[in-house]
């Protein structure tokens, strides 16, 4: 067998994610992942380490950024095959790339100011990484696929796409590919949710396969969900009132906002909070939640109950759907507590940033996590405690109330990755540990091997394996 994987990204870092399969003299990408980490961004304006125009094909495991958010510019340089996910994926990488683009012509524009007025210059060029016009470009070689439907990407290899649990749409693929008799499975865990959270359907297991590639953003730890996330937030909306603040959510646009909704909506019906003003500053946000309406069919059964008893739990009282910047800017002048729900997650761009400004410096604000914030991120250096941190330029105490809701998580725990490797039925050949930080994923390679005694590598950036 000849097979190479070549690793592009999300090796040993959590993001960029980008895996390059070779079988039987086809290219396929498996997802193109924007870089988030500041240390490794400069990764984003280098050219492709691989002739974008020598790709064939792409195929995404879902629609978060660090996972599609590098198509923009690929396609730039010259990709012009079809890019292979579920159909949610597709209407979601949509948006999500649009508002990307959008906030890398906005970000570079405001540098530009920024650095004019400072008489300086950074260390990137002070124009957007990619355009809307980029990100509309990439559009037209979408191909919609339905779960557990083989498609042929290459001479001898078929590509299934299977429910994730991560996020709408999200999936696991299984790479099959054929060589002179010989079949070879390669599983590409993308990111895997956890069992029984709400809206999405628990992650799909398999009983086979020869090599497996598995994230482990948290391979070295294990979710202690002994806190109920609804009463946490229910506690954070009622003591923040009695402050006399507001809670700011940095929120991923992208099913994170819809959980929160689903679990105020749930608080509301319970009458345990007060009906307050809940801004959802994030048009993104909302046009990823008519998606999630068009796909009733991808909903688990607490979900689908809930629709049935309920109708949508996306329209909540007291829900305002921000759409323009002025909207956006008034929501400092209402007087007594809102929350505001705002991208991006991690706070490396977007409207957060302002009411971030707005509401750092004051303590009876609660700055309320519900994400994971990857190392060297703005949302990173709050979390960990920093007294002062940079936002637009500037400098600001942190005075407000930083608390992290942590059973949001929507990927599996160390023990929940073991458990769904171990559904294999045999040793696969070899398994490949991606998308942790080192620590992590080097702690989760030595934990399957104790456990199991499987080949584990853990791949550094550029890293290749041949596939036997
Ligand atoms: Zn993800």
């Amino acid at each position: 067998m000849q097979i190479k994987l070549k690793f592009l990204g999300a090796a040993q870092n959590v993001t960029g994610s980008r895996h390059l399969l070779q079988a039987n003299g086809t290219r396929i990408l498996v997802d193109c992942g924007l870089y988030q980490e500041r240390q490794f961004r400069a990764r984003n304006w280098d050219t492709f380490p691989i002739a974008a125009d020598s790709i064939n094909v792409v195929l995404l495991t879902h629609a978060h950024l660090d996972h599609c958010g590098f198509l923009p510019k690929l396609v730039r340089e010259g990709f012009k095959g079809k890019i292979y996910c579920n159909a949610a994926t597709a209407e979601i990488a949509k948006i999500i790339l649009l508002d990307a683009a959008h906030i890398q012509e906005e970000d570079a524009e405001f540098k530009r100011r920024r650095h004019e007025r400072e008489a300086r210059k950074g260390p990137y060029p002070e124009a957007p990484l990619y355009t809307t016009a980029d990100a509309e470009a990439c559009f037209p070689l979408f191909h919609p696929v339905r779960y557990r439907q083989a498609v042929t990407v290459g001479d001898g290899v078929e590509a299934t796409f299977y429910d994730a649990g991560h996020i709408l749409g999200s999936s696991i693929i299984r790479a099959k590919v054929r060589q002179g008799g010989q079949e070879r499975i390669i599983l590409f865990s993308g990111d895997i949710g956890r069992p029984d959270r709400p809206i999405v359907c628990d992650p799909t297991v398999f009983d086979r396969a020869d090599y497996v590639l598995i994230e482990s953003t948290y391979g070295d730890r294990v979710h202690k969900d002994t806190q109920d996330i609804k009463k946490l937030i229910g506690n954070v909306i009622n003591s923040t009132k009695k402050a006399g603040g507001n809670i700011i959510v940095p929120s991923f646009a992208l099913e994170r906002a819809q959980e929160v909704l689903y679990y105020i909506n749930e608080l509301l019906l319970e009458n345990t909070i007060p009906c307050l003003m809940v801004f959802l500053d994030s048009p993104m946000a909302a046009k990823v939640t008519e998606v999630f309406q068009h796909h009733p069919e991808l909903f688990d059964e607490q979900m689908t109950e809930f629709v049935k008893q309920h109708k949508s739990p996306f329209n909540l009282r007291g829900l305002q759907v921000v759409s323009s910047t002025q909207q956006s800017k008034a929501i400092n002048h209402i007087k007594g507590t809102v929350m505001v729900i705002a991208g991006s997650g991690m706070c490396t761009g977007g409207r957060i940033k302002h009411h971030l400004v707005n509401n750092i410096t004051r303590p009876q604000s609660t700055i309320m996590f519900v994400g994971y914030q990857a190392l060297g991120t703005l949302g990173r250096q709050i979390v960990d405690g920093a007294k002062k941190v940079r936002i637009l330029g500037k400098k600001y105490k942190v005075k407000a109330k930083v608390i992290r809701v942590p059973g949001f998580s929507a990927h599996a725990d160390r023990d929940e990755l073991l458990d769904w490797l171990k559904e294999l039925e045999s040793a696969p050949r070899g398994v490949f540990v991606v998308h942790g930080e080192t620590e992590s994923a080097r702690a989760f390679g030595n934990y399957i091997r104790k456990k199991t005694g499987w080949e584990v590598t853990v791949p550094a950036y550029e890293d290749e394996a041949t596939l036997d």
